[in-house]
């Protein structure tokens, strides 16, 4: 089975299980080749839906967790988004997608922090070989302060298990009117996924269900 087949196949698996159901987040889990962002001896397991070591001790997250965070956000045409957490680039490329399709008049942009700048090179490299380059932005640094030269986010995805469940700049750095979509707990692996939306000064969490990520390490997070 080639790579495009299997590719099929896990869109088919996810949306069986009622993961994914929109389908704009369909079509961006099927143009998004997945085996580009793993590395090469990982490549025949890139459509299990399950996360992968990318190096440095961190992971691609599995798919249904980057399908839900997808749908979640209710990402759209023109959203400018935030991630926090790059790791191979895989989900700003899924993010660039669904704000920036192509032939859009209304592109939107993704910019997108991670704290290894191995795996920031490496992302910036896989998000060129497939095309994203001009839709995503990589930086390299803390993202748990944020990026405020580019605020206000209309959405916020935060990759990495925080500890408490809005870091601090962020609060400023999401619209009214925007969601922000992070795993927060402990910082080894009992947390929940929240889907927070911001209202004014009001801040609505809706706890989504219990996940497994890698602490975010930061001035905000916990500390390495
Ligand atoms: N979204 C990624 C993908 O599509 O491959 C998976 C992210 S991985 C589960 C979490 C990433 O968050 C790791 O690469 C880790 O180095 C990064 N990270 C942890 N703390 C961070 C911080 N304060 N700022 C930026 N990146 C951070």
């Amino acid at each position: 089975m080639n790579f495009e087949e299997k590719r099929k196949r896990l869109v088919e698996n996810l949306k069986s299980r009622d993961i994914l159901t929109k389908p704009n987040v369909i079509k961006a889990m099927l143009n998004v080749p997945r085996h580009k962002f793993v590395p090469k001896d990982a490549e025949s397991s890139a459509y299990l839906d399950s996360p992968l070591s990318i190096g440095l001790g961190q992971t691609i997250s599995a798919p249904h967790m980057n399908a839900m965070m997808c749908e979640f956000l209710d990402l759209k045409e023109g959203d400018k988004v935030l991630e926090i957490g790059t790791g191979s680039g895989y989900h700003a490329a899924l993010c660039a997608e669904l704000v920036a399709p192509k032939n859009t008049k209304n592109p939107g942009h993704v910019y997108t922090i991670e704290r290894h700048e191995k795996l920031a090179h490496n992302a910036k490299m896989s998000l060129k070989e497939t095309g994203y380059e001009y839709d995503v932005t990589v930086i390299h640094g803390d993202g748990t302060l944020g990026f405020p030269k580019e605020a206000p986010y209309d959405k916020i995805l935060v990759t990495a298990a925080s500890p408490t469940k809005i870091p601090l700049p962020l609060r400023d750095q999401l619209v009214d009117g925007g969601i922000l979509c992070i795993p927060a707990g402990s910082k080894s692996f009992s947390q929940n996924l929240y889907v927070i939306q911001k209202s004014g000064d009001t801040f609505d969490s809706t706890k989504i269900t219990g996940v497994r990520f890698v602490p975010l390490i930061g001035k905000y997070g916990f500390e390495s």
